[in-house]
């Protein structure tokens, strides 16, 4: 028993089965099964003459068969085979509903109404739905503007944040002359402008275990395009408890992963991963870089789905995860389950509120619940105090825990030892454990953990230096480049 896949454009004529399964050894003898079954699709498979039509490509599996033995190519049960005809637009769309569109919204989703599966219900759907959009960042910039385009009623967009000029690279909510400025107000021009019939809500907050669920309830959909664990735990978990499904991804370096949590009968995020990573174990993507059409990529994946959840069209990711390699351009999916014993979505969760999520993840707080940045009991330097005792000639020595590619985009002429080789590195600098010793990253965080370190091993007069090469740039010498 080989499974025929049949895609959108001959549904029609299959009984709008989306496969089949038909018992045949051969392409050519499953494909007569799959006629016999639906006779309808006969004339669209195959010519007058009883050849296969040009326009129609027949693959087992990922093979084209015209590579192997063309209708002669052998199955085994497993097998798959999808018809894959050559698409070249819509047909005739169901004209006759009556309408909720302008005559104005007609013409802008055009291409809409004429998919079949899709058509004036889908598109209605879609006017009456809202989206909650978290981070408006590298994923949330394809996801918001896609959406707006598509014509979804309401985009809620949660964020903080001010563009900066390396949010450029990604984040094409933007441009140059927004940087600076917040990222709600950039962004409700750019999506207002895509597409003025959308009502955009913003809310310029963190998100919090306080606020979490009076931001969420009355959308339809979330998706979390946050770059944090403490966030992304957060948006999983309100999600199941309020049931809205949860269209995610996340993006690092040349590899993203998305998938649908939280919808009824699927998985959560937690089912996946029940406990996040130590802190400092992943790196951010201002660590660990990303290539910047990868979360374009994610982002897009995620409004695609938003689309088919909110419209009821197609076989969303629920219960799926996909992982994207765009160094290799591979997909490749993972089936991921609900776990019965998943403390939030569970069959008995032992989690029915909110809970400190930076606590969860390790992230040590202050008693107002925001999070650190540095060890309090840590000592610290300003960019301020190391120039003066430079100045002063008192210059201590400087350990740069960066990256390599780091240091080549901006140093401050310390040297260099990644976090990560520090703890077999440490010997190397045996004979300052009694020297001043000033630790930097990029912005702090790393360096942090470099100093926790240092003087657990001795290195009593080791510092961070407050801000790392980024406060260096803004405060001390602006001509040092960002990144
Ligand atoms: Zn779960």
């Amino acid at each position: 028993m080989a499974r025929i896949y049949i895609p959108a454009p001959l549904r029609a004529y299959a009984n709008d089965e989306r496969a089949v399964d038909i018992e045949g050894a051969t392409v050519e003898e499953a494909l007569a099964g799959l006629v016999r079954k639906h006779p309808a699709i006969e004339k669209h498979l195959f010519g007058e003459t009883g050849k296969l039509r040009q326009f129609v490509n027949i693959y087992r599996n990922e093979e084209d068969i015209r590579y192997l033995d063309r209708e002669k190519t052998a199955l085994d049960p497993a097998d798959e085979i999808s018809i894959v005809p050559s698409v070249a637009g819509g047909t005739g769309g169901d004209a006759c509903l009556p309408s909720a569109l302008s005559p104005k919204e007609i013409t802008r989703y055009g291409r809409h109404l004429t998919l079949p599966e899709f058509g004036m219900a889908g598109q209605r759907k879609l006017k009456a739905s809202s989206v909650l959009v978290v981070g408006a960042g590298g994923l949330g910039s394809p996801l918001a503007l896609y959406l707006a385009a598509a014509g979804v009623g309401k985009i809620g967009l949660a964020d903080y944040d001010v563009v900066d000029e390396s949010n450029l690279q990604r984040q094409i909510l933007y441009g140059t002359k927004d940087v600076g400025r917040k990222k709600l107000e950039a962004a409700r021009e750019t999506i207002r402008d895509a597409n003025p019939f959308v009502e955009v809500e913003t809310f310029d907050a963190a998100l919090t275990s306080e606020n979490a669920l009076d931001i969420f309830s009355g959308f339809d959909l979330v998706a979390d395009g946050t770059d944090n664990f403490p966030t992304r735990y957060l948006v999983n978990d309100a999600c199941v408890m309020l049931g809205i499904p949860n269209a995610y991804a996340s993006v690092f370096r040349f590899e993203g992963q998305a998938s649908v949590f939280g919808a009824p009968d699927g998985p959560c995020y937690r089912c996946l991963y029940e406990e996040p990573p130590p802190p400092g174990l992943v790196p951010s993507c201002a660590e660990g870089g990303v290539l910047g059409v990868l979360p374009g990529l994610a982002g897009v994946v995620q409004a695609a789905e938003a689309i088919k959840m909110l419209t009821g069209v197609g076989e969303p990711l629920v219960g799926r995860l996909l992982l994207i390699d765009a160094l290799g351009m591979r997909f490749r999916e993972l089936r991921v389950r609900r776990n019965p014993a998943c403390p939030v979505c569970g069959d008995h969760p032992s989690q029915t509120e909110l809970i400190d999520y930076q606590a969860f993840c390790g992230i040590p707080t202050q008693p107002n619940g925001h999070a650190m940045t540095q060890q309090a009991s840590l000592p610290e330097i300003t960019v301020r105090e190391l120039k003066d005792r430079i100045d002063q000639g008192n210059r201590p020595f400087i350990l740069d825990v960066r990256k390599p590619q780091e240091y080549d985009i901006a140093n401050l002429g310390g040297t260099l030892i990644p976090l990560d080789e520090l703890p077999d590195r440490l010997d190397e600098l045996a004979d300052r454990k009694q020297e001043d010793i000033v630790v930097h990253c990029r912005s702090g965080g790393r360096s942090s953990q470099a100093v926790q370190l240092m003087r657990a091993h001795g290195f009593e007069h080791a510092s961070n230096l407050k801000g790392g090469v980024l406060a260096w740039s803004d405060e001390i010498d602006p001509s040092l480049p960002k990144y």
